[in-house]
């Protein structure tokens, strides 16, 4: 047993700290902001199987998703639903690619059927477009993004062997301690750093090599809907996007909307407790970004929405860009360990939320 400080309190940072604690360690995690803003309270809450790479990526996501369950059944404020997720199919070869993914030897541990069009209203009775059928997958689920982690550190903190200190900067990392930007020196037997895409901070000499990249998504939330989405939502152009699907039927999928190219967007829609419906996405790798948001790839994924629902959305509310860090690589994250007792981890893209709890362990696990 030991004396683990985490940097970083997003998901990465905060599933680590989970992780270290069950280990039987005590745990002080760092954040440089009050309460953490970054990705991890940015995304959609989707904890998406669906979409993984087959092999290591996929057995990756699935002890993911048995480590949320496990914790959605004790931490209620996590707001954990097991909806599962459709995606739409709107034109004949994007059928065809689902065709071929449900028959793939994995597709049972996926949890994924393919629904005829009467099979996917009756799932999901507010989806009334027109539509040829859709991808069922069982095993996806939806947490709320912004109670995750204050959820999860109340959870922690009532075992008392877990401290947040929110508002510090850490600006030093060395075998065995951390300085932030009091002055302030933590001694640790184990530093975890978990940065997100914050590449030329504190952890920047360690990633400067680092398969890693960056890439920044515009998303909205609209109000309630008024009517409950009984599973998210996806449309055909996540088959372009998620590894799975790049199956030999994919090459004959439609060309994508002018649009969609330009933006990378694909329809990604989970609906929040409260009823609001949280709509992305786009994706942006070259830097610097633009501090504003494009209204072209709102109205197009608004217009998507629409058509899939066959209704009017709810005027949006919110607006806002997330950034998330990237391995480059086929690795599922990047995990570095520049000095005894210092692990780096981030580079989880856009499937942090998801595998977050299972990296986690692993860290823990290889170091133990
Ligand atoms: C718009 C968007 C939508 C997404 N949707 C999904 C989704 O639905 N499902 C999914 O699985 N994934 C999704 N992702 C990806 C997922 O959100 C990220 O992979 C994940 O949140 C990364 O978590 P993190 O803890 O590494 O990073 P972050 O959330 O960025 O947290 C890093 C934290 O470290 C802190 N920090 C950095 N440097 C220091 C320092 N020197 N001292 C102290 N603190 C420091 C930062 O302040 C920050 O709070 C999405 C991402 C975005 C941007």
């Amino acid at each position: 047993m030991g004396r683990v400080v985490v940097v970083g309190g997003g998901v990465v940072g905060t599933m680590h700290a989970w992780a270290a604690t069950r280990a039987g360690h005590d745990v002080v995690q760092l954040e440089a902001d009050a309460e953490p803003r970054r990705a991890s309270v940015r995304n959609f809450g989707l904890v998406w199987v669906s979409g993984r790479a087959a092999g290591a990526e996929l057995d990756l996501a699935l002890r993911a998703r048995d480590l949320w369950q496990e914790l959605g059944s004790t931490i209620s404020g996590i707001g954990l639903r097991s909806d599962g997720s459709l995606t739409i199919a709107q034109h004949p070869a994007e059928l065809a690619v689902m065709e071929e993914l449900v028959a793939q030897p994995d597709a049972d541990r996926r949890g994924v059927r393919v629904l005829d069009a009467d099979e996917t209203r009756e799932q999901n009775p507010a989806v009334r477009g027109e539509l040829l059928g859709a991808l069922s997958c069982s095993r996806d689920a939806v947490v709320e993004p912004r109670q995750v982690l204050p959820a999860l550190r109340a959870a922690l903190a009532s075992g008392g062997r877990y401290e947040f200190v929110g508002g510090r900067i850490v600006t030093h990392v060395e075998s065995g301690r951390v300085a932030d930007h009091t002055g302030a020196v933590h001694g640790a037997d184990l530093v975890v750093v978990c940065p997100g895409a914050m590449h030329h901070g504190v952890a920047g000499e360690f990633l400067a090599a680092a398969p890693v990249r960056r890439c920044r998504l515009q998303m909205m939330q609209t109000e309630p809907l008024g009517e409950r989405l009984t599973t998210a939502l996806a449309d055909g152009d996540s088959l372009r996007y998620y590894p799975a699907f790049d199956l030999p039927s994919a090459a004959a999928l439609p060309p994508p909307a002018p649009v969609v190219s330009e933006y990378r967007a694909q329809l990604l829609v989970a609906q929040r407790a409260t009823g609001e419906l949280t709509i992305g996405d786009t994706h942006h790798y070259d830097e610097p970004y633009d501090f504003a948001v494009d209204e072209a790839p709102y109205a197009h994924l608004l217009a998507r929405t629409e058509s899939l629902l066959g209704r009017p959305v709810p005027p949006v509310r919110r607006r806002w860009a997330g950034v998330y860090s990237q391995a480059t690589d086929d690795s599922t994250c990047v995990r570095i360990r520049p000095a005894p007792g210092v692990v780096v981890v981030t580079g989880l893209g856009g499937r942090g939320m998801t595998l977050s709890p299972a990296v986690a362990e692993q860290t823990l696990d290889n170091l133990s």
